[in-house]
């Protein structure tokens, strides 16, 4: 999507400290980041956000989180929270899926 400022990190057009990407998955370190270690997962497609998971993209977002699994085994990262805000209540700013990972601190339940 042309106005989205993830699309636009995503093909790179936006500067952002990029830990890994393929065809399929771009993966940047938060701007504001919210615990020691704090990266964001999105597809490199436009998905508004996990409301609009579906049979058509789902086999994505498995790899997503394949592409988690195998990066925090890279970082030696010591537990980790996956996190996805869904809509404005939720605290979602940016209308493009993103798998937030949060690691390197304690994390308290339930989150704010
Ligand atoms: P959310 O509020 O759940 O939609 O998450 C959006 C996240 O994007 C926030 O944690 C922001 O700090 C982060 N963010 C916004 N702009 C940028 C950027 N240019 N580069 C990296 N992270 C960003």
């Amino acid at each position: 999507m042309s106005d989205c400022l993830f699309c636009k990190i995503a093909a790179g057009e936006i500067p952002s400290d990029c830990l890994y990407q393929d065809d399929q998955i771009f993966v940047f370190r938060d701007i504001d980041p919210q615990a020691p270690v704090h990266f964001l997962v999105i597809p490199k497609e436009h998905i508004a956000s996990a409301a609009c998971i579906n049979k058509t993209n789902s086999g994505l977002i498995a790899h997503a989180f394949e592409v988690i699994a195998n990066l925090a085994e890279k970082m030696e990262l010591d537990g980790f929270r996956i996190v996805s805000n869904v809509g404005e209540r939720a605290g979602q700013s940016v209308q493009h899926l993103h798998f937030h990972v949060l690691s390197g601190r304690d994390m308290t339940w339930p989150p704010g």
